[in-house]
This record gives C-alpha cells, sequence and structure tokens, in this order.
C-alpha cells in the first residue's frame, strides 16, 4: 500500500483549533510516574510545529484499557505533565473528552497553547467508531490531524472518524511511516531483504505472502523456521512448529522459488533440552536436530550466512526476533542480527515491539534509517493492507 496524503504543513493552522489524536499509552508504575516516554517524546515534532505556527492544540489519546468510564488509574494527567515538561509550557489538562470542561478549555484555548483532554476509551463510543460521538468529538475543534501510527490500523472515532467531520492532515510520525515504509514497499531500492521472525508462522503468513512478490530475498528466523524446516522433510525435536501450516509453509517455499526469491532458513540452530535459560544447550545443524531438543536460537552459521546477506542489501525490513531472546542464552542471534542490519548500511526499517527493543538495547537505533512506532499496525502495512487512519486523511 503506498499513501500520498496531506500533512499539517500542506493547510494553513494558524489560530485553527487543531485536534490532534496521538499515542500517548504509556507505562506507568503503581505510582502513575511514566517509566517510559517514548511515545510523547515521539509526538513532539508535531505538537512544537502546531505551537509555533499559533494553531491551538487539542491532544486526544487513549491509555491502556479502561472498561468502565473514568478511572484515575487510566487518567491521561500524568501524559499531560510529562510533556509540559517536555515542551517547557503549560498544557492545561480537560477533565472529560467531549463534556462542559473539555468544551470550556477548547473554547478558551489562544493561539500557541496546547489542551490535553482525557482518555478517549472512558467512552466505549470510541472504540465503535460511533458516529455520533466522532461528531461530537469534532465540534471542538476545525481541523484533524492524525499522529497515531500504532492504532492507525484501527477504525475507531478519535483515529479514523473524526475525518467524516474535519478536513483530515497526518502529523510527522504518520507521515514518516507513509514515506518510508510505502516506499520500501512501492520502489524499493534492490536487494531488498526482509527478515521475519518470532514465534508463529500463522501470525505472520499474510506478511511473508506479501513480502514474497516484493522482496529479492526473504529470511525467517525464530521460531517459525521450525515450520519450515519440518516441510522440507526435516526432524525438528520439540521446536515450536505448527503442523497444520507444513502445506502452506512448503506451498510458500514452491512459490518463492518459483519466482526467483531466495527463501533462507536457518542451517544451523543453538538447541535446548527444555524452555528455560539454563537448559543444557548444543549447537546443531537443521538437518540434525535431536528428538528430545527444541531450536531456541539460530546457531553461528546462520548468522554469518543472514548477515553476509544483510551486508550488499539496500532495503531491510526486520520484524520479529530470531530466537527466545527473553533468555540471555539464547539472545545471540537476535543481537547479531540487529547489529548486521544497522550496519548493512541499507535503507533499514524496524518494525514490531521485539525487534525494535533488541535494537535500542544495543544502541543500533542511531543507524537504523526508521524504527515503527506501531506493532500492529506496521505489521498490517507489511501485509499491505488498507490502514484505516491513514486511508481516510485528505490526499495531496
Ligand atoms: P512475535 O510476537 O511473533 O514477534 O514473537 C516474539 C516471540 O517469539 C518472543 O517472545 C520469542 O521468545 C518467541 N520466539 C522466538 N524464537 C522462538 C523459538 N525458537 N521458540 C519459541 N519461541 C520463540
Amino acid at each position: 500500500m503506498s499513501y500520498n496524503k496531506k500533512s499539517i504543513e500542506d493547510i494553513d493552522v494558524k489560530g485553527k483549533k487543531v485536534i490532534v489524536r496521538v499515542d500517548f499509552n504509556v507505562p506507568l508504575d503503581a505510582n502513575k510516574n511514566i517509566t517510559d516516554d517514548k511515545r510523547i517524546v515521539g509526538a513532539l515534532p508535531t505538537i512544537k510545529y502546531l505551537v509555533d505556527k499559533g494553531a491551538k492544540t487539542i491532544l486526544v489519546s487513549h491509555l491502556g484499557r479502561p472498561k468502565n468510564g473514568f478511572e484515575d488509574k487510566f487518567s491521561m494527567k500524568p501524559t499531560a505533565v510529562r510533556l509540559s515538561e517536555l515542551l517547557g509550557k503549560p498544557v492545561v489538562m480537560a477533565s472529560d473528552v467531549i463534556g462542559e470542561d473539555a468544551k470550556a478549555k477548547a473554547a478558551a484555548l489562544k493561539d500557541g497553547e496546547v489542551l490535553m483532554l482525557e482518555n478517549v476509551r472512558f467512552h466505549k463510543e470510541e472504540e465503535k467508531n460511533d458516529p455520533a460521538f466522532a461528531k461530537e468529538l469534532s465540534t471542538l475543534a476545525e481541523i484533524y490531524v492524525n499522529d497515531a501510527f500504532g492504532t492507525a490500523h484501527r477504525a475507531h472515532a478519535s483515529t479514523a472518524g473524526l475525518a467524516d467531520y474535519l478536513p483530515a492532515v497526518c502529523g510527522y510520525l504518520i507521515q514518516k511511516e507513509i514515506d518510508i515504509m510505502g516506499k520500501a514497499l512501492s520502489n524499493p531500492a534492490r536487494p531488498f531483504v526482509a527478515i521475519l521472525g518470532g514465534a508463529k508462522v500463522s501470525d505472520k503468513i499474510a506478511v511473508i505472502e506479501n513480502l514474497i512478490d516484493k522482496v529479492d530475498t526473504l529470511i525467517i528466523g525464530g521460531g517459525m523456521a521450525y515450520t519450515f524446516i519440518k516441510a522440507q522433510g526435516n526432524n525438528v525435536g520439540k521446536s515450536i512448529c505448527e503442523v497444520d501450516k507444513l502445506d502452506l509453509a512448503k506451498s510458500l517455499l514452491e512459490k518463492a522459488e518459483k519466482k526467483g526469491v531466495k527463501l533462507l532458513l536457518p542451517v544451523d540452530n543453538k538447541v535446548g533440552k527444555e524452555f528455560n535459560n539454563d537448559t543444557e544447550s548444543s549447537i546443531v545443524c537443521s538437518t540434525q536436530i535431536p528428538d528430545d531438543t527444541m531450536g531456541l536460537d539460530i546457531g553461528p552459521k546462520s548468522i554469518e550466512l543472514f548477515s553476509n546477506v544483510l551486508k550488499d542489501a539496500k532495503t531491510v525490513v526486520w520484524n520479529g526476533p530470531m530466537g527466545v531472546f527473553e533468555f540471555t542464552n539464547f539472545a545471540i542471534g537476535t543481537k547479531e542480527i540487529a547489529k548486521a542490519v544497522a550496519e548493512s548500511g541499507a535503507i533499514s526499517i524496524v518494525g514490531g515491539g521485539d525487534s525494535a527493543a533488541a535494537v535500542e538495547q544495543l544502541g543500533y537505533a542511531e543507524k537504523i534509517t526508521h524504527i515503527s512506532t506501531g506493532g500492529g499496525a506496521s505489521l498490517e502495512f507489511l501485509e499491505g493492507k488498507v490502514l484505516p487512519g491513514i486511508d481516510v486523511l485528505l490526499d495531496k
């Protein structure tokens, strides 16, 4: 899917009330301290632009999964405080979303001021994309900006519905996702290499099917590789394996061959007897996995094979760890691939929580062209699906 959408730079925002859907769904500890403010920091370029241009900025987001209306533990208040610190200016906090307080505070905003609404999911109408709710929310503003890529694959009132009532454009975060991911998928610099990992083939079927038509090389590692290794007629011992997906794996292997796409699987593995970090481990070839072991990481030869392919790549998309990286003894494959992606010099896109975390923890984030901010949304992008939160925005 490639999008060409209007952004905040394509419209006049001066003196206008602009409602911005941000993703401030940040982790909080028991005392409601924000433990990671990455998402708030990520939204700063859009907010600062609007402030500098003299817009009246109204922010709306969800946080957590509130069930029954207002719950203090899901209040947006801590995010408004943090944003105010980061911006170096006050952020007004509304005590509701479409109630009297929000309406009065939105109406009183002066140019360059910022208002944060309460958690939009305090209204069950949000996730139902209820038109009456979206309409009511839209009355607070004159322009709608979507900058929450993490929820762009959901058609909710604040992520899509608002566009029925207001001119809608994207912020910098979504614009970056569309520009970089969209270009990689529609017009990639070649060779284009995708690396997929993670636990299950079933979660990534649509991604594999979409990418097989676009890439030059597809590398499959992690737990999902064992279904393919088994489909090639090998024994995978106690490794995670989806027997109901063996035929699919076979057909994907055949499809890749027919299309001239190189599909690479691990040639060796670090196996363990049990699913824990301290289990007795050994390195075995993929054709010789003992019955009483399970593959928990890719082995050194696979790391070398995959890294060599990455060296020549011009575009790399990576989603999913190469092994059970939560266990330090089985994290080497994921770490080495993170390094190879970072050092490839290619346009590199890392999506999905685990691979993005690996890249960040290892200090390679700077060397990655783009770390996608939305796990589910970036997977759906890679699947070639239409993302409702982007689709509704005005075309250029
Ligand atoms: P996903 O959410 O699909 O990207 O999968 C991530 C999960 O896959 C992580 O929790 C990993 O521990 C798990 N995983 C990766 N490799 C393996 C493996 N060889 N066996 C079992 N689980 C794995």
